[in-house]
């Protein structure tokens, strides 16, 4: 049995950060992580890019959150996104800031990203202990004294981070397990839901275009035939309906909706840039200025290919048809597929399949100050296992690096 100053159970980004602040404050730590390495779910980040955080300021950045705004204020405020860029920067690693703000490493390589915190554990402070699953805390008269793990070795300590992230992508080792632990502390942990979760669709004419994207498409999702939500960026059809970023970021709500058995459905608008009379011109322009070709042909030059026959089905419009012999009422009927192609939500796929998952550690127990439990002294939480969660666009990962920093910078 080995005694430290702290001990930190799960090496993702959260454990990572609050491991090695806590070191440098010479605080002797033991970060414990049940896989053979750390950061598994960091380095499938991003498609293995990792979009680590996001260069807007911190009020638009706060909005990006469900619940936990004021709960992250602090946390933003000590260690923000200048803070985690120059802490990978002073590490030699370039990064790159893409569309919306969103942070990449100029390499493309999450495993760049990694090898950095892998680097920074390397300090004399700094026991890394792999392949060690965590079952239990010890409490023995209200006070913290160790782990205990499924291998049966004890580490003693009086003070302890859960960092174990989230159910989502189980794979990774992200199990929940830091919910049943706190649990049995006295922790209340809140519902856990699917966020950024591919959605599914009941109509089935959309798998036939599985594998194709869309930019700058408008989005609105309604429940009851009452709008609750839009965005406005990229998309995907699946097999089994759709994803990509905005899909992702409107799931929560169509999962909540689905839940008070809403008819929930979702709208298209494929010319967002355009309103009534510009699309009416324009496809006039084009059926003037090739009236002998196919509306299917014509439509090249509108949507993309592989969308085309269903599109013009859906529309009820014979693909075959030469632009001269569309009549307005066909015209009318093509405008509004364009402006709003409508789909029914079947339903969202489930947390494990999630990106994050919402719901965790209620933030109420925890001092958002120094993210150390108000219910149990030494106890402290940071990253996905408190029920904090955000749209796509690197504030997961920033949410997760801060409280981490906290978390080290008081445990
Ligand atoms: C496919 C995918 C892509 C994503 N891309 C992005 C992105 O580009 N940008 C972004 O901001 N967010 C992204 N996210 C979300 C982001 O990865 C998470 O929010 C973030 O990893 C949470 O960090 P964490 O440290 O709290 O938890 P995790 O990264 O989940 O790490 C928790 C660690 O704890 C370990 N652990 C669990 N239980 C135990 C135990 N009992 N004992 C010991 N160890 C344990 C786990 O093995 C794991 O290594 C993505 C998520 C997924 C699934």
């Amino acid at each position: 049995m080995k005694q430290f100053d702290a001990i930190i159970i799960g090496a993702g980004p959260a454990g990572m950060m609050a491991t090695i602040r806590a070191a440098e404050r010479k605080r002797k730590v033991l970060l414990i992580e049940r896989n053979d390495t750390p950061g598994k779910k960091l380095l499938i980040s991003g498609k293995g890019r990792c979009n680590l955080t996001n260069s807007c300021d911190i009020e638009d950045f706060l909005k990006k959150f469900s619940e936990s705004r004021n709960f992250l204020r602090n946390s933003f405020a000590k260690f923000f996104n200048a803070d985690l860029m120059s802490f990978f920067e002073n590490a030699h690693l370039k990064l790159k800031t893409e569309r919306d703000g969103r942070v990449f490493p100029e390499s493309d390589r999450s495993g760049d990203i990694l090898n950095v915190l892998k680097l920074k554990l390397k300090t004399k402070n700094i026991k890394v202990l792999l392949g060690e699953r965590v079952r239990e805390i010890i409490i023995k008269n209200k006070k913290i004294k160790g782990v205990l793990t499924y291998s049966r070795k004890h580490f003693l300590t009086t003070h302890i981070a859960i960092t174990t992230g989230a159910l989502s992508y189980p794979g990774t080792g992200s199990m929940g397990e830091g919910y049943r632990i706190a649990e049995k502390l006295g922790h209340e942990i809140i519902p856990l839901k699917p966020a950024l979760s591919p959605i599914l669709i009941k109509e089935r004419f959309t798998r036939d275009w599985q594998g194709i994207g869309l930019k700058n498409v408008h989005l609105t999702l309604f429940a009851g035939g009452k709008k609750i939500d839009e965005r406005f960026g990229e998309m995907l059809f699946t097999h089994f309906g759709l994803s990509g970023p905005i899909i992702l970021d409107i799931s929560a709500s169509a999962y909540d909706a689905l839940q008070l058995k809403n008819e929930v459905t979702i709208t298209i608008n494929f010319e967002p840039a355009l309103d009534y009379k510009k699309l009416n011109a324009r496809l006039l322009r084009e059926f003037k200025a090739s009236p002998r070709k196919s509306i299917k042909n014509i439509f090249k030059n509108i949507l993309p290919q592989g969308i085309i026959r269903r599109f013009l089905e859906y529309c009820s419009i014979n693909g075959n048809k030469s632009t001269s012999q569309i009549t307005t009422e066909e015209r009318e009927r093509l405008i509004k597929g364009l402006f709003g192609l409508r789909l029914t939500v079947k339903g969202v796929m489930p947390i494990k399949d999630g990106i994050v998952t919402r719901g965790g550690v209620n933030t109420k127990e925890i001092n958002p100050k120094t993210m150390e439990s108000r219910l149990v002294k030494g106890l402290f939480f940071a990253g996905e296992v408190i029920d904090i969660d955000a749209g796509t666009g690197g504030y997961n990962m920033q949410a997760a690096f801060s409280t981490g920093w906290v978390c080290g910078d008081n445990i």
